[in-house]
């Protein structure tokens, strides 16, 4: 099978031609139709995330169907579409997993990080981890839903139930949480690179009551903010826009240093937290929601091949809503 696989961080990915994997008792064959380029990949493949396994085929927003199957499974049936998400495994047995907070087990592995990933035309996956898919996505369109939707769920879920919220980077999870935030009922205000109109626009037509740069004071006090920008710099410009009572939910899992600020900006019971990977019940909440919503994805598909490609088009901010490597597999509807 084609690949497109990581030997060493810090360069372009190489179009490989590999086996396809081998499945174990619990796991399903996935054959890929599309994986989304996630902001995490770049810190994978840019050494920021300095634990992958090596070579690795990156990639977790992956949707497909399963082309074979391990003797124990038996939720899948062959032919299933069905998305692999980041988080990959769990123990089972900890405090955490047992206390539903199964995304912070310490023997957590993770797709397309210690496991290889979508970046390629089959992947193997534990069943247990993997999501049959909502109808009324296309492939492509469905790929962002299994990160920057989930975790951008989950983020959202942190952030609290105030009315104003802040998004801070207006990229894939951004564009998914706010239709959601729509509708719910709450006001979006949208905060972009500076000068990058064209974010803005974006985020007014997905609803948000306001849009500018993350350097403004928005034009009223937030109930909470949400940080999908790898930026430590947003970390206390957020604070200074919430209310006394605010939440600052850090989103990403890689982030530059947080300068230090004066206390006042914490002061007034406001929060600053991180969100780590997702729960399946995370999964399953906003799999179930996105329909309702309708949130509707923004995507622009690439070739497998050109994953380096969509990298950079990520890195340097020019992708409209979400990257999406496309296999041969992919369906229209
Ligand atoms: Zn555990
Ligand atoms: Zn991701």
């Amino acid at each position: 099978m084609r690949a497109m696989v990581l030997n060493t961080p810090r360069t372009p990915l190489r179009e490989t031609d590999l086996p396809v994997p081998a499945v174990g008792p619990e796991q399903v064959l996935v054959k890929v139709h599309a994986c989304g380029v996630c902001r995490t990949d770049l810190h994978v493949v840019d050494g920021e995330l300095t634990e992958p396994k090596l070579p690795l085929v990156p990639g977790h927003e992956i949707v497909g169907t399963v082309a074979a199957k391990g003797e124990r499974v038996e939720r899948l049936p062959l032919g299933q579409r069905v998305g692999v998400p980041w988080l990959g495994f769990t123990c089972g047995v900890c405090l955490y997993c047992r206390a539903g907070r199964e995304n912070l087990c310490a023997t957590a592995r993770f797709t397309g990080y210690q496991i290889d990933g979508g970046y390629a035309e089959y992947t193997a996956a534990d069943q247990r981890y993997c999501f049959p898919l909502p109808e009324g996505y296309t492939d492509a369109e469905a790929a962002p839903l299994l990160c920057a939707g989930l975790i951008g769920y989950r983020s959202l879920v942190m952030a609290g139930d105030g009315r104003r919220l802040g998004i801070y980077g207006f990229g894939a999870a951004a564009h998914i949480i706010a239709q959601v935030a729509r509708h719910q009922g709450r006001e979006v205000y949208a905060f972009t690179r500076a000068g990058d109109v064209e974010a803005q626009r974006f985020a007014r037509e997905l609803g948000a009551a306001w849009a500018g740069d993350s350097e403004a004071r928005p034009p009223d006090e937030l109930d909470a903010a949400i940080l999908f920008a790898p930026v430590g710099s947003l970390v206390p410009r957020a604070l200074a826009a919430v209310a006394r009572g605010g939440t600052v939910v850090c989103a990403g899992i890689h982030m530059s240093d947080i300068p230090a600020f004066p206390y006042h900006l914490l002061w007034g019971e406001r929060t600053v937290r991180s969100v780590a990977n997702l729960t399946r019940r995370d999964g399953d909440e906003f799999l179930a929601l996105a329909p309702q919503v309708p949130v509707r994805t923004t995507v622009e598909p690439f070739p497998l091949a050109q994953a380096n490609e969509a990298l950079s088009r990520l890195r340097s901010g020019r992708i409209r809503g979400a990257a999406v490597l496309v296999t041969d597999a992919a369906t229209a509807a």
